[in-house]
């Protein structure tokens, strides 16, 4: 059995919502991750069920490695059809925001996101959502999108209707949203989920090589390289790698080709902390990315310094300026951090 999470009043809430609607959006997250397009084709693949008429609207390109999920070639961008999308969310009658706590998260659609008259549900697990939708399915604790999307369609009665392709989407915001459940993944419930999901004949071992084994050459070179400019701080148990734009073009860098690389330095014994910078043409900025083991708190610093946030092991954040500001930047937050960073080695 399923242990209750979410609340039965915003279950039967969501539920009468869905019931009146006929017209749904779901929106996610900039740059979406597996856990985003997960959670929102999951949801997407329920609500046709529902014989409701359901677009998925998400701010810009996700990976390459997402393609092969069912319903990915529906997903409306909204940085290449703004008007059409525009159009969608004005006249949805509910939007469902997935996988983020505040609205700038929805990047360039954040406004109109804002502006839309819809009844408006967040289903997220970030810390502390901001005002800006009535029912507000937040759930920190559980470890992503997709499994509260699974939870709140099985707290509504209807398992029944989770077809095969909805359950590989969810599976994969589970599995990339816990690295392949090797983190924020200890809760036993977890794995009564995946039974449950594998019970829809998903092929879980497939699902993983299609996420995490479609490298192309020039990335694992650029992966090697990386990895060799790394700088390691041993008495701080952190690693910083970073990658500026002519590495970039000399690695022929495609987007999504350094998605993971901030998680390999954490495989260095004793490592506490795993930074990684990239210099982003598109929008002139660094984006942050950072990664904990423990208790250290990325989100904290990472708001602190970045203008970021995201979880106690895995937050972000940017700089708007130079590789080099940003680096310098991350050197002075080493040293505010640093009563949390070092500990006697027996201690470990
Ligand atoms: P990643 O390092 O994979 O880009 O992001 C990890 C997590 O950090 C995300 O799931 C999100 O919660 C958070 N995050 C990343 N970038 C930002 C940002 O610019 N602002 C905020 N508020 N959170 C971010
Ligand atoms: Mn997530």
């Amino acid at each position: 059995m399923l242990n209750k999470v979410i609340d039965q009043a915003q279950v039967a809430h969501f539920a009468k919502w869905m019931e009146r609607a006929e017209k749904i959006v779901i929106v996610s997250h900039v740059s979406p991750d597996g856990d985003a397009v997960g959670a929102s084709l999951g949801l997407w693949h329920f609500l046709n069920t529902q014989e409701k008429e359901v677009n998925v609207v998400l701010p810009n390109a996700f990976p390459d490695f997402l393609k092969w999920m069912r319903g990915s070639k529906d997903i409306l961008l909204y940085e290449r059809y703004k008007e059409f999308a525009d159009k969608l969310l004005a006249e949805a009658d509910v939007v469902c925001c997935l996988d983020f706590n505040t609205a700038s998260r929805a990047g360039a659609m954040s406004e109109a996101l804002l502006a839309s008259p819809a009844r408006k549900a967040l289903i997220d697990h970030h810390l502390a959502p901001d005002d800006f939708c009535k029912i507000v399915i937040s759930h920190p604790e559980v470890s992503s999108t997709s499994e509260l999307v699974f939870r709140l369609i099985c707290a509504m009665g209807c398992f029944g209707d989770i077809t095969k392709a909805a359950a590989e989407c969810l599976y994969t915001g589970m599995m990339t949203d816990t690295g392949g459940f090797t983190y924020n993944s200890n809760r036993a419930d977890l794995y009564f989920i995946i039974q449950q999901l594998l019970s829809k004949d998903i092929d879980k071992d497939e699902i993983y090589r299609k996420v995490y084994n479609t490298y192309s050459e020039s990335r694992l070179r650029l992966m090697g390289y990386v990895l060799t400019q790394m700088r390691v701080y041993p008495l701080l148990h952190t690693a910083v790698i970073s990658l500026t734009n002519k590495e970039q073009r000399r690695f022929n860098y495609l987007k999504g080709d350094s998605e993971g690389f901030v998680n390999i330095p954490l495989s260095i014994k004793d490592m506490t902390l795993s930074c990684f910078l990239r210099e982003d043409s598109e929008r002139a900025v660094i984006k942050v990315s950072l990664r904990s083991v423990g208790s250290f708190p990325c989100n904290r610093l990472a708001a602190e310094f970045f203008h970021g946030g995201g979880h106690l092991n895995a937050a972000g954040g940017e700089h708007h300026g130079t590789m080099e500001e940003a680096e310098a930047l991350f050197r002075e937050a080493l040293e505010k951090y640093a009563p949390l960073l070092q500990y006697p080695e027996s201690e470990n």
